[in-house]
């Protein structure tokens, strides 16, 4: 914030456009505030104009004061913080407003025996006779269930535990059935059937596995879909988010974003990074591009991403996550696991070349090393053949890197999505991991700051619905993010059993890091830099305002603060309810 102090000392810059004593009124006015503008120079200003969906003025309060009219909407915000609509460069819309009002743990640490008491207690309306009983948000962290404890909860019945995670699901025996899941049955591509020491299956689904069962599943009518989607857009709103990265649309998905479009409800700029298969494919590579192209032109959604499913999750049990070295047992001993080998280190290769020669962002979901290194590999073939092409791929996730590969990111132009949300002391962090991995590579876990030192740039993302805690399904908002990437210390959950312990110091980075990660930045990484991310004369209106002074704060402060109004496409989307 070094920078912010200085404009402040020398006194403000303004950057109003010349305005005439008649200015045309604008539709909306946001006056008396602390406006961190997030535009270069990070000029702070007090006041923003708005005509349509486009900032027209900003600067002071007697400058901005001439563009309201009889018909301009006035928002006072009370000397408090506006910021750009933040952007979430990776979140999960469509699966979280699936989860939500389901029956959920809320991420709560619990025994199976806990769960299968809570479920039998409050969960058993679900359906009736032959239906699933599904619970979601189960904490996957040390948790350890199999098909003959779900039967507990029901022999007739299918039932699904599904891990907040994403990567985990435990079912009983009737959901095996459902899954034609055998002891014979092969695990598939990017999954895992989790088997005994006699070969049996024992109900614990990891990564792609999990579809088997929840393919047999009931689906949801597209009425369902489109409501649920409009409760998690909403909710994301209400976090100030008017940008959301998808990170696995697939093309049925990508149908209710552009029904709500079409109706007028989408409220949500959008950019998809489409579901596919790491396959060195002519017919694969085809679909993508129809795909693109269906949705050129839409006024919010682009579909000009591809995610690439490279591994899975770190933690103990699962242990997914490919790493270059192996699992360690609780002794501190080299295990034989070094995760799943998800893909073909030479098709990634190919794969990566191919779509980047064809104009696709590349977003790769990797936690281990491994995977790092392998999806560098693959970007530094990609740029060896088609030379440098601003597509400007990303990483996400980040959890363990080699340290080797610090540099590599800014070399090869590869951006470092974040979710430093995660990057403090709890059971995931410690009790499921500190045992089983180096200690090298604990002490670089989550490397911002040193990946932030070796020049790559960072933006963030929530990956919602993969938190939540008692009372808020979405917890990982960008100002909680903040607050966790700049004092890696766990304030967010009122269940911790880890408060004020901090996770890795060394890797702490600044509030401006952070403010830019879910803004400008993040515009930046989204190709969207344009229109959005900065509140900047010209540029789209998405805004937030803040029910405090960021600047001002505390940083152990900065993650309750919460949303007063957001702003999309210049019209209040959001208003928090009155004190
Ligand atoms: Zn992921
Ligand atoms: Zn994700």
């Amino acid at each position: 914030m070094q920078r912010l102090k200085m404009a402040v000392m020398m006194g403000l810059a303004f950057c109003a456009t010349v305005a005439g004593a008649a200015e045309a009124p604008a539709t909306l006015v946001l006056i008396k505030g602390q406006v961190m503008t997030m535009n270069e120079q990070r000029t702070l200003a007090q006041a923003v104009a708005v005509r349509g969906n486009r900032i027209v003025a900003v600067g002071s309060d007697e400058e901005i004061q001439r563009y309201v009219g009889k018909g301009t909407r006035v928002i006072d915000l009370q000397g408090k913080t506006l910021l750009p609509g933040f952007i979430d460069g990776h979140v999960h819309p469509v699966a979280g407003g699936d989860r939500l009002g389901k029956c959920s743990t809320d991420n709560a640490a619990k025994s199976v025996d806990q769960i299968v008491k809570m479920v039998r207690e409050s969960c058993m309306g679900q359906g009736g006779a032959g239906k699933w009983i599904e619970v979601v948000n189960v904490n996957p962290a040390n948790f350890v269930a199999t098909a003959a404890d779900l039967d507990r909860i029901s022999t007739t019945q299918p039932v699904i535990l599904a891990g907040i995670d994403g990567h985990t699901s435990w079912v009983n025996n009737a959901a095996l059935r459902l899954a034609k899941i055998a002891d014979s049955t092969p695990d598939p591509d990017g999954g895992q059937i989790e088997r005994d020491a006699k070969g049996h299956a024992t109900g614990f689904l990891k990564d792609s596995a999990q579809s088997l069962a929840t393919d047999a599943m009931p689906k949801a009518t597209n009425v369902q879909r489109l409501a649920k989607l409009q409760e998690a857009l909403a909710l994301l709103r209400s976090k100030g988010i008017t940008t959301v990265q998808e990170a696995w649309a697939s093309e049925e998905d990508l149908g209710l974003y552009d029904s709500l479009e079409k109706s007028k409800k989408l409220n949500m700029r959008v950019r998809a990074m489409l579901a596919s298969k790491v396959e060195d494919d002519e017919k694969e590579y085809k679909r993508l591009a129809a795909v693109r192209n269906r949705f050129k032109g839409h006024p919010l959604v682009r579909a000009d991403g591809v995610k690439v499913f490279a591994d899975g999750v770190i933690e103990f049990p699962t242990q997914s996550a490919a790493m270059i070295h192996p699992y360690l047992d609780a002794n501190g001993q080299p295990t034989s696991n070094v995760g799943g080998r998800y893909f073909d280190v030479e098709v990634l290769k190919r794969y990566v070349t191919r779509l980047d020669k064809d104009g696709f962002m590349i977003f790769v979901h990797s936690i281990g090393d491994f995977t790092t290194h392998a999806a560098l590999d693959a970007f530094e073939a990609a740029r060896q053949k088609n030379g440098a092409t601003d597509n400007r791929h990303a990483i996400t996730h980040l959890q363990i890197v080699d340290q080797g590969d610090f540099p590599r990111f800014a070399q090869l132009g590869v951006y470092a999505n974040m979710q430093l949300f995660w990057a403090v002391p709890s059971e995931y962090s410690v009790e499921a991991l500190k045992p089983y991995i180096s200690a090298d590579n604990y002490r670089y876990m989550y490397p911002a700051g040193s990946l932030k030192k070796a020049g790559s740039t960072i933006y963030g993302g929530s990956d919602w619905p993969v938190d939540s805690v008692r009372g808020d399904p979405l917890p990982n908002t960008p100002l909680a993010a903040t607050q966790a990437g700049m004092l890696r210390m766990e304030l967010s959950d009122p269940d911790s059993k880890h408060k004020g312990e901090v996770l890795n110091a060394d890797e702490r980075v600044d509030l401006d890091t952070m403010l830019s990660a879910y803004t400008i930045t993040a515009a930046k990484a989204m190709k969207q830099e344009r229109t959005t991310g900065s509140i900047e004369v010209g540029k789209l209106a998405d805004l937030v305002a803040l029910d405090s002074d960021v600047l001002a704060a505390e940083p152990k402060a900065i993650g309750a603060i919460k949303v007063r109004y957001t702003v999309f496409n210049g019209a209040v989307a959001y208003q928090a309810a009155a004190k």
